[in-house]
């Protein structure tokens, strides 16, 4: 497996695949649990060859969020990687993607990045869009894994993807949970031992939500308000519940077949997201 620094070595790395082979590129900001390893798999199913990047992106943090604490753990990563057959990781510093620091030319996604978790992180998708584009154009993939997870950053980059003319084909793969339904992420690392215990509660009440739904409750502002208040009632912070239109994260309107519901909460000072998508009854 490669180890990349600059973006000088992944050209040299790139231009020496064979012309005719598919490579896939999975974005990543490190601590690698099941999740990011069910995108690389999935990525080695699309393309022969696989390359992970590996950068905690300063421009996508607001102030006063966990950038300086985020877990860095690049061997074990790579370890993990390694294992898992993967060809290449990129693994740059912040002078050689930012050159000119943060104030640079950025990629500005469309109205839907003020809404959902953009609403309460701005300017969190914008950085997003800009560190994916750099990594589209420095790595040149065919194929790009996102996960699910990241419902809302999955949509913006596809629209990106179609609105910036990458030839580039997203793979988009299902949450990665625990076996008490938690969705993995790096920051579950944070949660206490208490904690770690509620936040499946989160999923949880997603899916009584989507059983309501499914059941011909179609009142989804109360249902949403319902789940918020119990999560709150749990001592839970809630940022949002919402049910969207899966396909376009638009409002819900006599067109929408399929769902998905999304929160964002948090539990002590520990921030989580999770959705559930479904068919809408008939
Ligand atoms: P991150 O390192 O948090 O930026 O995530 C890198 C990629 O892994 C993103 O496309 C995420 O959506 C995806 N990812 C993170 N957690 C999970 C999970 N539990 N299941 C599936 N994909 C995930």
């Amino acid at each position: 497996m490669q180890i990349l620094k600059t973006i000088e070595e992944v050209r040299a790395w790139r231009r020496n695949l064979p012309k005719e082979d598919k490579l896939a590129l999975i974005p990543t900001m490190g601590n690698l649990h099941t999740g990011h390893l069910s995108l690389v798999y999935a990525a080695q199913k699309h393309a022969r060859y696989s390359i992970v990047s590996i950068f905690v992106n300063g421009l996508q943090f607001g102030e006063g969020e966990d950038f300086s604490s985020y877990p860095r753990t690049f061997g074990d990563d790579c370890d993990k990687l390694h294992a898992a057959g993967v060809d290449a990781v990129f693994h740059p510093d912040e002078k050689e993607l930012y050159p000119h620091g943060f104030a640079s030319v950025q990629i500005d996604p469309p109205p839907i990045q003020n809404e959902l978790c953009g609403a309460f992180r701005p300017g969190h998708f914008r950085g997003v869009t800009t560190i994916v584009c750099k990594l589209f154009n420095i790595i040149q993939p065919e194929i790009a894994c996102f996960g699910m997870k990241d419902y809302q950053q999955l949509h913006i980059i596809r629209q990106m993807i179609t609105d910036l003319n990458f030839s580039i084909k997203v793979i988009s793969v299902e949450i990665a949970r625990a076996g008490d339904g938690l969705a993995l992420s790096s920051r579950n690392g944070y949660l206490s031992e208490s904690e770690r215990l509620e936040a499946p509660q989160l999923v949880l009440h997603l899916q009584k939500l989507c059983d309501a739904v499914l059941s011909g409750n179609c009142d989804f502002a109360a249902l949403s308000r319902q789940m918020a208040d119990l999560l709150e009632a749990r001592g839970w912070k809630v940022d949002y519940v919402e049910i969207r239109d899966a396909d376009t994260l638009a409002s819900v309107d006599k067109y929408t077949t399929k769902i998905v519901a999304l929160v964002a909460a948090r539990i002590g000072t520990t921030r989580l997201i999770d959705n559930l998508t479904i068919n809408l009854p008939d």
